[in-house]
């Protein structure tokens, strides 16, 4: 029954059109503590696949949760204890702000500068959009 099931939705999710924003994941966030710091190990994932600046999403994460942090090698090191759910929450708020077309919900999104203006431009339906933040 539970085997059926699952080929159910198996079958069910082929071949379906998702909307572009579901078609976005993150890769799930692989913590370690040690003492009062915290190591996202695989923190060199996310600016691969958000296309981002490694330095500025380390900035951003640093002052959302206002504790200092510094990037070694491919993980980030956060000053206090964090759980994976802050880094996941913080990475979709990322994504939202960061990523995301205004227009068209798309991920596929690239920030550039214009006189040092931050523009997201859609690879998706060509929308600029200026950026709010100063993090991407
Ligand atoms: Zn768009």
């Amino acid at each position: 029954m539970e085997y059926e099931a699952l080929l159910e939705r198996i079958r069910g999710g082929l071949g379906t059109a998702r909307p572009a924003a579901a078609r976005f994941e993150l890769p799930p966030v692989d913590v370690m503590w040690e003492g009062q710091k915290t190591f996202l190990r695989n923190f060199a994932e996310y600016p691969k696949v958000l296309r981002r600046d490694p330095d500025k999403l380390l900035q951003y994460l640093s002052k959302e949760f206002a504790v200092p942090a510094e990037r070694l090698g491919d993980k980030a090191m956060f000053i206090g204890k964090r759980a994976p759910d802050d880094f996941a929450r913080l990475l979709k708020i990322y994504v939202k702000d960061y990523l995301e077309c205004p227009t068209c919900k798309s991920p596929d999104t690239r920030a550039v500068r214009e006189n040092r203006i931050p523009f997201l431009v859609c690879e998706a339906c060509g929308a600029r959009s200026a950026l709010k933040g100063k993090y991407a």
